[in-house]
């Protein structure tokens, strides 16, 4: 293992999650802040990446060539849109570096092409990079598995800020693979994401969905499990976006000397089963 603290690039500088990983970058030890990657034509292109993340200047500047910042890095942590990511994952793939992916909302085809960059390249992918929501979805599947699927509804609640832009979340989907894994079954065909209307009874066997957005909530996520007269509800509050911060980067440094593939923050975390 390298001694040299490890060089990662932060993309979507300026946004919400991308301030929260520069600030993270400064706070914790065996990492540096080798560039920092925003949108072309964005306002915050060319601006001190340490004043726009409240840390005050820091001398790198918010650049809009990813294969500039990646080529002499050792990492990328990448919290933007699925669009960008596919785009990050060649880059990064070719440049042989770490990627980190908290980005949400992929399709089975953005997940295909992640996929396949993992051949050459170390990725840590999760809809969530905290340590709770992890451990709670290792404790909805022990749930979910010793549950009777006949007996018990299971249904995913979760709340988040009026700005995002996909649902369910990344975490809600999660929770659910989680659930579907111990019940043995596969999320995309046992599903319900919305329901609106005369739906009809609930067809037993399903994992329910239902998504809030409002104010500035930054993640509140429930799996209930429903059962005649009785529930058992396992619920994650998140009140800061550092928790994610902190676990990508300690992602990051947990890839550095894996060998190439794509992992989960169950492996990170040793979560695994
Ligand atoms: P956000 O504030 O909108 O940030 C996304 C950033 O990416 C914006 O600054 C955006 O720039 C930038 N971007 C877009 N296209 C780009 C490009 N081609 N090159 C470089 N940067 C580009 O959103 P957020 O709240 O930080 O969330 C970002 C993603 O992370 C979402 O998918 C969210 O669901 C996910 N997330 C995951 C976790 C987790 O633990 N896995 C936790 C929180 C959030 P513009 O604004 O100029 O377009």
């Amino acid at each position: 293992m390298s001694d040299a603290a490890m060089k990662l690039v932060v993309v979507g500088a300026a946004g919400r999650m991308g301030q929260a990983l520069i600030r993270m970058v400064h706070e914790i030890e065996g990492v540096v802040l080798h560039a920092a990657v925003g949108r072309p034509g964005s306002p915050f292109i060319g601006k001190d990446a340490g004043e726009i993340a409240g840390l005050g200047p820091n001398g790198i500047l918010i650049g809009d060539d990813p294969l500039a910042a990646f080529l002499h890095a050792d990492g990328v942590l990448d919290f933007t849109t699925p669009a960008t990511t596919n785009e990050f994952a060649a880059l990064a793939a070719q440049a042989r570096i770490v990627h980190i992916i908290g980005t949400t909302g992929c399709s089975v085809e953005d997940e295909r092409k992640i996929s396949a960059a993992s051949r050459h390249a170390r990725i840590v992918k999760s809809g969530n990079m905290g340590l709770g929501v992890n451990l709670l979805s290792v404790l909805v599947e022990q749930a979910a598995r010793a549950l009777d699927p006949a007996d018990w509804d299971i249904e995913v609640l979760e709340m988040h800020h009026k700005r995002k832009v996909d649902a369910p979340s990344g975490t809600a989907l999660l929770l659910g693979e989680a659930a579907a894994k111990g019940r043995g079954i596969d999320l995309s065909t046992h599903s319900v994401r919305v329901r609106d209307g005369h739906t009809g009874p609930r067809e037993a066997g399903t994992i329910g969905f239902a998504t809030l957005r409002g104010g500035s909530v930054i993640g509140e996520h429930s799996v209930i499990f429903a059962g005649e007269g009785e529930r058992v509800s396992m619920a994650h509050s998140a009140g800061d976006r550092s928790i994610f911060a902190r676990g990508a980067v300690k992602a990051a440094l947990w890839a550095r000397d894996r060998k190439p593939g794509l992992y989960s923050m169950l492996d990170v975390l040793g979560l695994s089963q």
